[in-house]
This record gives structure tokens, sequence and C-alpha cells, in this order.
């Protein structure tokens, strides 16, 4: 069974003013179409991959996945995955000054000290990736840690739960923000839905 595309869940429009329309029906409609449909053709060439979960295909730097066809799923593997969480965390009823909630913001606070600290830290990841990637908000072990990755690679595939992640792809902010990568990034926080952040924490593993 091919992989589908995960529903958006709401309007395209529903993130304005912080994401724009237009971005989001390119975004969702063409970048994440291709990742879905690019990573489903890579997988005709080892046809025991079709059906299982991402995260297991992408475990370990794609382990499982034969070399002819690794470095296709992870960029598109790695890219449906990533952007199925992105959509996922983002909030159309989201409030400018929106902080975590529940346990992850207990968990916040013990491991960078407070939402301000981790919030700086995840700032500077993402205005510091260079070319294309994402920041990330992961568990590891015990801990929270923020880092960045690269193209479409996954944190899933050095071992760690995403809890959160910004796509800082121009592909995510151009149209609207041009090279103003950090008015995106702070804009980005009035849509984080800090609700399903933290059932993702509950989830992490
Ligand atoms: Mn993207």
């Amino acid at each position: 069974m091919p992989l589908e595309q995960k529903p958006l869940g709401f309007d395209s429009a529903a993130l304005e003013p912080s994401i724009d329309k237009q971005t989001m029906e390119i975004h969702y409609g063409k970048h994440y179409a291709a990742y879905v449909n690019n990573y489903n053709d890579a997988v005709k060439k080892q046809p025991e991959l079709d059906g299982k979960p991402l995260h297991e295909v992408l475990a370990k730097d794609c382990a499982m996945v034969k070399e002819e066809i690794k470095t296709a799923v992870r960029n598109n593997g790695g890219g449906a995955h990533n952007h199925a969480l992105f959509w996922e965390i983002l909030n159309p009823a989201g409030k400018p000054g929106a902080e975590p909630v529940g346990k992850l913001a207990d968990a916040i606070k013990r491991d960078f000290g407070g939402f301000a600290q981790f919030k700086e830290k995840f700032e500077a990841a993402a205005k510091t990736r260079f070319g294309s990637g994402w920041a990330w908000l992961i568990k590891k072990g015990d801990k929270l840690e923020v880092i960045s990755t690269a193209n479409q690679d996954s944190p899933i595939m050095q071992g760690a739960f995403p809890v959160i992640g910004l796509d800082v792809w121009e592909h995510a902010y151009y149209l609207k923000y041009q090279n103003r990568r950090p008015d995106y990034i702070t804009a980005w926080w009035n849509v984080v839905n800090w609700k399903v952040a933290d059932d993702r924490f509950g989830r992490a593993k």
C-alpha cells in the first residue's frame, strides 16, 4: 500500500498572517506531494518496504534500505515524515505568546531552564542552519535537546524522537518573507500547537 499524504486538517488560509495561504497551498500541495510520490516511486525498487511505517524505514540512517534507493528514500521518506509532523503541530487557533503545556512544559523547564531559554536555542538553530533544513526539539534518551538537520534528514535517523520541528527551507517562507528567515521563525511561534506537542512528547520513546 503506497504512502499517502497526511490530511492537512485545516484550511490553507487558516494560519494567516503567520504563514500565508499561497505558501501553504504550494508547500502542502506541491512540495509535500512530491516527497510522498517520489518515496512511493523509490520503494517500488524494494517492495518489502511497501507499507512499512516510515519511522522504521528511516531508523539508523535508513539501515534497512538497499543502497540503490537509499538517497531517494532518505530525501523523500525524510521529507514525507518531516512534513507530516509539521502539519500536525501547526495550530490555526494559535495565539501570539502561547507557551508549552503539560509535561512538555515541565521537561522544557527542567532541561533548558525555561521556555525563553529553549526558544532562544531553537531560534539560533533555525537561523544558523545553512541552506535547507530543519530545526528540532527532540527527545533523546531521557532528555530534551535542540538540534538542526540538513536537507530532509529526520532526527529519527539518529535515534531521536522529534517533538516539534520547523521547516526552514526557503519554500516554507520565501513568498511572504523572502530573505527574512528570522521574521518567519518569529511568526511561526504564533501557530505552534502546544497541546499536540505535549501529546507527541507523551508518545516519545
Ligand atoms: Mn517543506
